[in-house]
């Protein structure tokens, strides 16, 4: 991918709106580049869903592992 600043990361929260990325399913609704512009990046240690849930964060529907039985291909 192009110029991010969390390449080591797959989970990726937006401060936003405390909601958090998957960027191993990222789809086109999670719109990471509009995060990183805003600068409302937050990155977690670890780097695992859970991790994010315990500080608060939400899963983004588009790419949580729930999304999988939701069905795609
Ligand atoms: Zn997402």
């Amino acid at each position: 991918m192009s110029n991010r600043p969390f390449e080591e990361h797959n989970i990726i929260g937006d401060k936003r709106s405390f909601v958090f990325h998957d960027l191993s399913r990222e789809s086109e609704e999670c719109a990471i580049d509009e995060i990183v512009e805003a600068e409302a990046i937050q990155l977690f240690g670890p780097d695992e869903p859970s991790e994010a849930r315990n500080r608060g964060y939400k899963a983004h529907g588009a790419c949580s592992s729930g999304a999988q039985e939701a069905g795609a291909a």
